[in-house]
């Protein structure tokens, strides 16, 4: 979400003439998207904000800018005391103030230039209402998210983006198609659909359409223009419903991959995270899941050491995920977080060095299960959206979402889908080579694997 935030402010930018610097010396205007879901990721943001200060302080004509979760949707002044250095912040997903504040300091003149400059970008792409995508990415972004949800609702008692994404707003079909659109017409090939639960899409639009109709249409129009690849991340398990599933099943360039997390295996700790569901229907949703969508991939996410979490439940959850053989999982030590009803009546009382042992052991047990799962792609020949070129090899993706290198010097394959047959297996990527090509050098590239 905060790439698509940041890729959305980088865009009313450039309309304004700006462009990607390089360093922060090189920058006039410099901000910093934060996240505030684990104390750890507030503390980065804290830490390259503040890295920004003796800059600001030698130029203090540079514009810095605070945006994201740690902003959130509430009265900014404390934070503008903290950082008096800061000239501008910004809620998630609202570029409008750094936009309001720059559009003040830019002359007459320069305005009208502007207004031409954008007119010509959004001519050559042919589309009024284009998302306009900065120029170092149009025409080399393959892959692009676009949030469909804004906020969450939900109340998740470990949880503090409802606290500062606000509440749960879905976007209007019309708004997402024509960004979709003129993503495509810039290169794009493949869309990741977003939400903090994703599958409520139109659940705050009476009579809107849901998640399920949305795809088809996107499908539609996306298809006709050029799109591969559809995605939608992430969902609750409760709002998984046949008509969505039977749709990703059905549509042939949306991907077969479904990020739903399960954050537990035990009930009781599922009952105090305040999820909506018991280890049993997690587990049957996976079966339905996996009944209705051929060779689908789904990855969940967990959180280790949740207050009062015991020994015994903690061995809940690493039954689950042994039982369950998911394709990824992405694991967290519990973070006690501001406001969040856990954090207020619940002692954080799992010790940091028990929530790391939860952690790796979860982890090297999940590692197992990855090398085995694509340890079955071995031999297949499956089809690769290349997104880039990395260390002499072309990097892309399977339907999946597994990560594929190949070699190929005969053109160029950049952005295009490609049939390749997988010769190397491990759990992070996969290697191939073009059907009936030359056998690779082998190297493991175990670090490759995205975060
Ligand atoms: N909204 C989705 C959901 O929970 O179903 C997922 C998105 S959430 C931003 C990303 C992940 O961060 C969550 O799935 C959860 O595992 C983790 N997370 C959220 N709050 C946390 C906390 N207080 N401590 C540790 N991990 C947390």
């Amino acid at each position: 979400m905060n790439v698509a935030d940041s890729q959305r402010l980088a865009s009313e930018l450039e309309k304004m003439g700006y462009r990607a610097a390089q360093t922060p010396e090189d920058a006039d205007v410099l901000v910093v998207n934060t996240c505030v879901v684990r104390q750890g990721a507030e503390d980065k943001g804290v830490g390259r904000l503040v890295s920004l200060k003796p800059l600001k302080e030698k130029h203090p004509d540079k514009v810095i800018g605070l945006m994201g979760c740690m902003v959130g949707v509430r009265d900014p002044l404390p934070l503008r005391k903290r950082f008096p250095f800061v000239d501008v912040f910004m809620a998630p997903s609202m570029p409008g103030p750094m936009v309001s504040f720059l559009r003040e300091r830019t002359v007459e003149d320069e305005l009208l230039e502007i207004e031409a400059d954008e007119r010509a970008i959004r001519d050559a792409i042919q589309d009024e209402d284009a998302l306009i995508l900065p120029s170092h990415e149009r025409g080399t972004l393959i892959t692009a998210h676009v949030p469909i949800v804004y906020g969450c609702s939900h109340a998740c008692s470990f949880c503090i983006i409802p606290f500062r994404r606000g509440v749960e707003r879905s976007r209007s079909v019309g708004e997402i198609v024509a960004e979709v659109r003129s993503l495509v017409r810039q290169g794009v090939k493949e869309i990741t659909l977003l939400g903090q639960i994703v599958d409520r899409y139109g659940k705050d639009i009476p009579d809107g359409p849901d998640l399920a109709d949305l795809l088809h249409i996107i499908h539609e129009v996306g298809v006709g223009e050029g799109l591969e690849r559809i995605r939608f991340l992430t969902s609750h398990p409760n709002y998984m419903t046949d008509k969505l599933l039977d749709t990703v099943a059905e549509l042939p360039h949306v991907m077969p991959h479904i990020e739903v997390p399960v954050q537990a295996g035990d009930d009781e700790v599922l009952a105090r995270m305040k999820r909506g569901y018991t280890q049993q229907q997690y587990r049957d949703l996976i079966a339905r899941i996996r009944a209705r969508i051929p060779n689908v991939a789904i990855n969940t996410d967990i959180i280790v050491g949740f207050p009062g979490e015991t020994e015994q439940q903690f061995m809940e959850t690493y039954n689950l995920l042994h039982e369950l053989k998911l394709d990824k999982a992405h694991l967290a030590k519990y973070s006690p977080r501001p406001q969040t009803v856990s954090d207020r009546t619940m002692e954080d009382d799992v010790p940091e060095e028990e929530k790391e042992r939860r952690r790796k052991m979860l982890d090297e047990m999940q590692a197992e299960i990855i090398a085995e799962i694509n340890g079955r792609f071995l031999g297949q020949t499956v089809p690769v959206l290349v997104e880039e070129s990395h260390g002499g090899k072309w990097r892309g993706r399977t339907p999946q979402n597994k990560l594929v290198f190949f070699e190929d010097d005969s053109q160029d394959r950049h952005g295009q889908v490609v049939d390749v047959e997988i010769v190397w297996t491990g759990p992070w990527s996969m290697q191939g080579r073009l059907p009936g090509g030359a056998m690779p050098v082998l190297e493991q590239i175990e670090h490759a694997h995205e975060h």
